[in-house]
């Protein structure tokens, strides 16, 4: 079954005058992993906004894990954000908050109680083996550490779908792999999709996967 549907999918800014994609179509299913690649200023990041809702199709339909993100109200725009993990270049993590608290955002957002919140901190933090550093601040941790809590944080609400930009574009060879491991076990294990912008596809790589490129603001599979 498709997690993503995109059927002639335009997305534009500036009140639909700058077109970035152009009639796009394509589908994702449960439980796949896909590489989207393509030049500098091609369009991976808008697409990867309204991926996650944060940009209106101009026309078109996505349907992201059974919603049309087109035509889309606020409410349930958080429904879709509760069966999304993001991960950013930048980890995006709250230099305030300790570790253990920044994996269970989406757990302290969706209501979940303070019990529930820390044995999963603990689980999740086992998982990234970040045990130890729990009650550390994120600006003491390595980057590739850092990125360990993204990938915690995203997988906190067991989500349908996680979305990935560039993900190891700040990280050496050797916290990549691991990022890349860690991505990798959750489609295997959980089944979850998972849909990465990348520069370079890794070599490592060991699941069969899927690969889009964008280019001249169509969405193309790469065979
Ligand atoms: P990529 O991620 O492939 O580098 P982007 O999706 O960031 O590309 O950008 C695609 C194009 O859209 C670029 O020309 C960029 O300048 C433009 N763009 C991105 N965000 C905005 C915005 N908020 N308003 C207008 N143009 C934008
Ligand atoms: P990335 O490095 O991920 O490709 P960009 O550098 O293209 O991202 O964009 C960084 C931020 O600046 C984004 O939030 C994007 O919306 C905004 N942005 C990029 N290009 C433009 C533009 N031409 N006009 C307005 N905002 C833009």
């Amino acid at each position: 079954s498709n997690v993503i549907n995109a059927s002639q999918l335009t997305l534009a800014y500036d009140n639909g005058k700058k077109e970035i994609i152009k009639n796009a179509n394509f589908s994702i299913k449960k439980g796949e992993f896909v590489f989207i690649t393509g030049p500098s200023g091609s369009g991976k990041s808008t697409l990867l906004k309204a991926l996650y809702g944060a940009l209106k199709p101009t026309s078109g339909n996505l349907i992201v894990g059974g919603l049309d993100l087109a035509d889309i109200s606020t409410g349930k725009l958080q429904e879709l954000r509760t069966h999304l993990g993001i991960i950013f270049q930048d980890y995006k993590l709250v230099n305030e908050w300790t570790v253990a608290k920044n994996v269970v955002l989406p757990l302290m957002i969706a209501g979940y109680s303070v019990d529930v919140q820390n044995t999963q901190a603990q689980r999740l933090l086992k998982h990234v083996k970040l045990s130890e550093h729990a009650d550390k601040y994120p600006l003491e941790l390595s980057g590739g550490e850092q990125q360990r809590v993204g990938v915690a944080r995203a997988l906190a609400k067991n989500p349908v779908v996680i979305l990935a930009d560039e993900p190891t574009g700040n990280l050496d060879d050797y916290s990549s792999n691991v990022i890349w491991d860690l991505m990798e076990n959750a489609c295997q294990q959980l089944e979850t999709t998972v849909l990465v912008v990348t520069h370079k596809i890794p070599t490592i790589f060991s699941l069969p996967y899927r690969h889009f490129i964008i280019e001249s603001k169509g969405v193309y599979e790469v065979h």
